[in-house]
This record gives structure tokens, sequence and C-alpha cells, in this order.
């Protein structure tokens, strides 16, 4: 059985970026560039005034007494008047182009204006309140790279170089259908033997955190003929298939079978991990099948290790897959089995660092304790006990609360 990071490079190897796309930047939060945004403009665009005040030569406020003639005024927005002439001031507004000249700004409240002119209590810092051209932004700077994910400050710098539209990597189509004799709408109340279908509404939701529209292709029972129809129709209208159920040893496991009998070739058929040993992957030309494990942990676990990986490859995210802390262990831990192994864990920022929580879990069919994790605490296989405080990683799967420094157990 292969490693989590050999599966990981599989994943690597059979995924590309899908095609570049333009997108109005009104529309592109949280979609990744396929290209560079630079910056075709000085930041700021001109030497300006960060203050209301009077732009100033330092030579003319040596002697204080001196009231000076208030020459004219400028406003954002007016063009830039003519050089600042010795022996005078000129009133400027915040984001105004100061006049050539200017050595600094003295705000209006530093000043007392008498019938046009104007006396200073102190002179002022060459440069003080003064704005100088590209100090910030050159133009020619690569603002934000290609495989970055538009956050919303990222906005403002496509929007001062004027990148609208940006070029964007398209987005994954995926498909989600579950699998088993045994799974009932969630409009249903079970009967003898069955249970709702809940992992079909947890992998919607899971893509739809990662910004995807997923196409809902239902309950298919554990039968050749309708898997064989589900598998011969993918590729049609999506990127990815992703499948829950039908993939371990039972007698009714019989998603890789037919995927094989379809024409995807599988590419790899269980990972030493924990929980999630049997997940499958397989590929038909350009179609992904993900066939997670249907116990709803196993399935959430495959999601953010796997899917998250290759769905953010396909999407051209240069650092594809959930991020990934280290953190402090808040309790000692017992040796894990041999699989690498992720346990449901609660990671906080308290006194100035990461502290991981790991939660009391019945197994791979316990999603009330995965429910309240926002965390994986990862194990390596066949590691030995940890002793509180030691240092572990974990794979963020949710917002880590930083407010509180004691952790919560309500349930
Ligand atoms: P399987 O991987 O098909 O052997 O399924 C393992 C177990 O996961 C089943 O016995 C069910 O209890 C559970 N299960 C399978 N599919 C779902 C689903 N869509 N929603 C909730 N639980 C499921
Ligand atoms: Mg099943």
């Amino acid at each position: 059985m292969i490693s989590v990071e050999e599966a990981l490079r599989i994943l690597a190897s059979a995924t590309a970026a899908l095609p570049a796309q333009d997108c109005p930047l009104g529309e592109a939060l949280g979609r990744v560039l396929a290209r560079d945004v630079v910056s075709d403009v000085d930041w700021p665009p001109f030497d300006t005034s960060a203050m209301d005040g009077y732009a100033v030569r330092l030579a003319d406020l040596q002697q204080l007494d001196r009231p000076l003639p208030e020459r004219t005024r400028v406003a954002a927005g007016d063009a830039p008047t003519s050089p600042l002439a010795p022996g005078e001031v000129v009133r400027v507004m915040t984001g105004a182009p100061i006049p050539e000249g200017t050595e600094a700004i003295v705000p209006v409240e530093r000043v007392r204006r008498e019938s046009g002119l104007v006396s200073f209590e102190a002179a002022p810092e060459p440069g003080a309140h003064i704005r100088r051209r590209g100090e910030s932004i050159a133009s020619g700077t690569v603002l934000l790279t290609a495989g970055r994910r538009l956050a919303p400050g990222d906005t403002a710098l496509a929007a001062l170089a004027g990148a609208d539209p940006v070029s964007v990597f398209r987005r994954p189509r995926v498909t989600i259908a579950v699998t088993g004799n045994e799974l009932v709408d969630v409009s249903r109340r079970p009967g003898a033997g069955q249970l709702r279908d809940s992992n079909g509404p947890m992998l919607a939701a899971l893509c739809r955190a990662s910004g995807l529209s997923p196409a809902l292709a239902g309950r298919v029972a554990d039968q050749a003929e309708d898997l064989e129809r589900l598998f011969g129709n993918a590729g049609a209208g999506e990127d990815v298939l992703l499948t829950s159920g039908g993939v371990s040893a039972g007698d009714l496991d019989l998603l890789p079978g037919v995927a094989r009998g379809s024409g995807f070739e599988i590419l790899f058929h269980g990972v030493s991990v924990r929980p999630g040993k049997p997940i499958a992957f397989g590929r038909r030309n350009d179609t992904l099948w993900f066939g997670l494990p249907g116990n709803p942990v196993s399935t959430a676990v495959g999601f953010q290790l796997f899917v998250r990986y290759a769905l953010d490859r396909l999407e051209g995210n240069a650092r594809p897959g959930a991020p990934r802390v280290s953190a402090r262990l808040a309790t000692a831990l017992r040796p894990a089995g041999p699989r690498e192994t992720y346990r449901d864990a609660i990671v906080r920022g308290s006194d100035g660092e990461l502290r991981v929580e790991p939660l009391a879990t019945r197994g791979s069919h316990d999603i009330a304790a995965h429910a309240r994790a926002n965390a994986l605490l990862r194990l390596p296989g066949g590691s030995g006990p940890l002793a509180a405080g030691s240092m572990v990683e974990c794979v963020l799967i949710g917002e880590v609360d930083s407010r509180q420094s004691t952790v919560d157990r309500s349930p």
C-alpha cells in the first residue's frame, strides 16, 4: 500500500492547471491568477500631501515671526500648480499634487491665518507629510504572482494596476454521487437498516467552501448497471467525479471494478492512512475520479487530504492543499498505529502560540466529533507516545479562534 506522500505525488503528476480565462475584477475574489499582475503606474502616482495644510520651503520658515503670503490652493483632483516660489506658501488638501520645490507640509492645525497671510508655530521636519511618487510601488513592479488565490486586499492592487478583467484559471467542474443501498434522502425518515445520506451534502458543502459549484448526481444503488451508467457518462459535464462508498473489501464494494471496466485507469487504490485507507483514484482522458470510502469521517478526511489538493492543482493554485501549521499538544497522546493518522482536533491561538487539543472520537463513523474539529492532527505512521507540550503538525480544515485561551469542551 502506498504512503500519503506517494499518493500526493501521483495526484501532482496527474493534474495540471485548467485553461486560463478572463474574469471581471469585481467577480474575481477567490479565483486563482493565471498571469502576474504588473503595475503600469507608480503609487502614489505623483508627489502628494498626506495632510490638509501648507506646502512650504524650509528656508522660508527659519524666521517664524514673519508671516508668509498664501499664493493659491490645490485640492485632490486639481492639476499641479506652478513651482513654489521663495517667500510664498500654497494651501494643499490631502491627496493634492504638491507644487515642485515643496520641502514639507505643515498641517493646517499648526498655523494661524489672517487676511491672506500665514504664520507658523514651528519649523517642520524636512519631507514632513509629503508622500513621494512611487514610494510604495514603482511602475513595472509585479504586484501579484500567477498561482495566487485573490484575497480582498489583492483586489485593490489589481485595480490600481488597471487589471480588469484579470486572467484566472478555469475552476474545475465537480460532480458528486453517493453509493449505497442503505441510503435514503435527507428528507426521509430512515427505515430498518437504512440511514440518511450525509456524505452527499457534506461533500457539496466542502466543494462550495472551496468556491466551487458542484453538480449533484444523487444516490446510486450498489448495482453494476447503475454504476456503469455513472462511470460511462463521467466526463461529459465534469472534470472530477467524486463518489462516496463502495471502495472497500465488501461484496458490494463494486466501484473500482466498474471504473476499470469503464475505461478508467486506477492510479491508486488504498493509501496507508487512518481514517480512509480504501480511497481510490483513477483517470480516463481528462476526467478524474475519486472514490472516497463511505464512513463519513473517512470521506471528509479523504477530501481534505487528497481531493482538495487535486482541485487546487487543477485551479492552478501554486500552494495546493489545506494549510498546515505546527501547534503545541495540549494533552499526551498514545502511540499511533502503523498507518499515518489524522486525528480530529481543535487548534486555538493561546498566549502567542497555537495549541492543539485532540478530540475524543469513536472512529471513522463519529461525524459528531469530526464536525467540531477545525484541524486534523497528523501523526506519522508508527510514531511513539507524545508528551503534552510536544510540537505536532496540523492540517487546518476550519477557522482558528484566537480569542479564547481555554479549550471549549462544550458538545
Ligand atoms: P462503504 O464505504 O460503502 O462500505 O460504507 C461504509 C459505511 O459508511 C456504511 O456502512 C454507511 O454506514 C456509511 N455511509 C456510506 N455512505 C454514506 C453516506 N452517503 N452518508 C452517510 N453515511 C454513509
Ligand atoms: Mg457501501
